[in-house]
């Protein structure tokens, strides 16, 4: 399908927007239909050199050191603006995405905003480290740790929740005094173009936030991680590629914060009210299609309710309503690519291979014309397998999940830590002393109890294992996006 040369989505250098290369470009597809929506302008290595040296230039040019009271009014302008424009960025985050309009609005856009605001209050209410010396022989010194901006940051982001992830690393990064350079998924370029925009009007310097479109490895991702003018990176996305990243990286030993994939299990105890698990359990599996890091792939629940939950959660998802991203009564969106749907329908095949007992789904739905180019799925359940098989052991990313019985407390919490990852995971029960008990053994960083991503974001976001490295999120935002310098005085 060709796309309409005016609709381009351009890189943004120094202030500016790049005049789009014809010869190198891309096509942005609308997941919902199959169809091309845009051209967007693959930055070569040049072109991501200029945006780096920009915003090294953009440092010394006095970023670096305006006052915390200039940048917050800044990002607290930036979110205003996003308020403005607010269905701009729905519009670009539907068409990059299919998600239903319902979630763009209460909850990707909805987040950049909160993400600016959030951490101009942050960084303008931070104190410093300090300390008083007190030696033996009678001296004394007073230490404390002055914090600085890194100075150019990478910021490497996925499709799945492209412009809240995004000004999740932006809005601190800048808070902190840096410069970025960030490089948004080429399956969603949309909402990081915009955001340019809405930063520029906002006041934000020139080369202070520049964005390069294109792919990973002999592309623009690669192009930026390998800079030997970056001091540190940010990166959101699939383990294998964080790995990547941070050997990349390694060689010039720059902090790197890898926030990857899951493989996030759910235990329901049989003292909970089934309908009120089933709820949440929905959500946290079939919510934007499975494609958030969080979402539950893992469900272990306790034998006298299994058949109960089972048979909740397969009306549930005969319950969501896939359809035109516009229309409020849709529920479920599609998968973000062809390509990513086969490689869920793969694992949903090595599932039945496997021996699974397929609950509901397990294949390609009947849609409307106007949606048969879209990469739809069904939402799939299934029971029979245990942690020995792969469907058990390896991300998805798609609305998937296996349901396993248990009989004890200490068997639930073994499953559940069985893996290689370690990002989220959801206790449901009655029994407040056990839901303190068996969160607080979860094996990784987000631990829920009776509910499902409910996000303070103050509080520190990220995985262990091959989840991750590194905290964002409130104080460890800002000392990830800084160095300390610790200064000692003798009194
Ligand atoms: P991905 O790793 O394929 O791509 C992520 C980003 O990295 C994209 O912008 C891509 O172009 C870029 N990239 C790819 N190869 C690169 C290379 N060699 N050098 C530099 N950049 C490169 O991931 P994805 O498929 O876009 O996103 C889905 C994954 O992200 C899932 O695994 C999901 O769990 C994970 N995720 C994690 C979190 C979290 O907070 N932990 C949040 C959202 C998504």
């Amino acid at each position: 399908m060709t796309a309409q040369p005016s609709q381009w989505i351009r890189n943004f250098v120094d202030g500016a927007f790049v005049e789009p290369d014809p010869a190198h470009a891309f096509d942005a597809v609308d997941p919902a239909t199959g169809v091309a929506y845009a051209r967007v302008h693959e930055a070569d290595e040049q072109i991501v050199d200029r945006a780096v040296r920009a915003a090294r230039r953009s440092l010394a040019d006095g970023w670096a050191n305006r006052s915390v009271g200039d940048r917050a009014a800044i990002l607290r302008r930036a979110a205003d603006l996003i308020e403005e424009r607010f269905d701009d960025f729905v519009a670009a985050e539907l068409a990059d995405t299919g998600k239903p309009v319902t979630q763009a609005r209460s909850l990707d856009v909805a987040r950049a905003p909160m993400n600016f605001r959030a951490y101009a209050d942050m960084v303008s209410a931070t104190g410093q480290e300090s300390y008083v010396t007190e030696l033996a022989d009678g001296r004394r010194a007073l230490n404390y740790a002055v914090r600085k901006p890194l100075g150019v940051v990478a910021i490497i982001v996925p499709w799945n929740l492209p412009l809240l992830l995004l000004t999740w690393k932006v809005a601190p990064a800048l808070a902190c005094g840096n410069a970025v350079v960030v490089k948004p998924s080429e399956d969603t370029p949309g909402t990081a173009s915009l955001l340019a925009e809405v930063l520029a009007e906002a006041g934000l310097p020139r080369g202070v936030y520049n964005v390069v479109h294109g792919f990973g490895a002999d592309s623009a991702g690669a192009y930026l991680t390998e800079h030997p003018q970056i001091d540190g990176v940010t990166f959101t996305g699939s383990s294998a590629t964080g790995t990547h990243v941070m050997k990349t990286v390694a060689p010039r030993v720059r902090p790197v914060s890898l926030e990857l994939g899951g493989k996030n299990a759910a235990i329901v105890f049989d003292d909970v009210d089934v309908d009120e698990a089933v709820d949440g359990l929905s959500r946290s599996i079939f919510t934007n299609t499975g494609q958030v890091c969080l979402c539950t792939e893992r469900v272990y629940v306790q034998r006298s309710i299994f058949d109960a939950v089972v048979a909740g959660l397969a009306a549930k998802a005969a319950s969501l309503r896939l359809g035109v991203p516009m229309d409020g009564a849709t529920t479920t969106g599609p998968l973000i690519s062809q390509k990513h749907r086969d490689k869920v329908l793969g694992y949903l095949d090595l599932a039945v291979a496997e021996g699974a007992t397929v609950v509901c789904g397990g294949g390609v739905p009947e849609m409307s014309d106007e949606l048969d180019g879209g990469s739809w799925i069904e939402p799939t359940l299934w029971t029979g397998l245990d942690n020995s098989h792969r469907v058990m052991r390896e991300e998805i990313f798609g609305p998937v999940a296996g349901l396993v019985p248990f009989d004890t407390e200490d068997e639930a919490i073994a499953l559940a830590n069985d893996t290689e990852y370690g990002l989220a995971s959801v206790v449901w029960t009655s029994d407040l002393r056990r839901g303190h008990r068996v969160a607080a053994q979860m094996n990784v960083g987000l631990s829920w109890v009776n509910t499902w991503y409910l996000r303070d974001l103050r509080a520190p976001f990220g995985g262990v294992g091959l989840s991750g490295i590194g905290r964002e999120g409130g104080e460890s935002s800002l000392h990830f996006y800084t160095e300390p310098t610790n200064v000692c005085i003798q009194l």
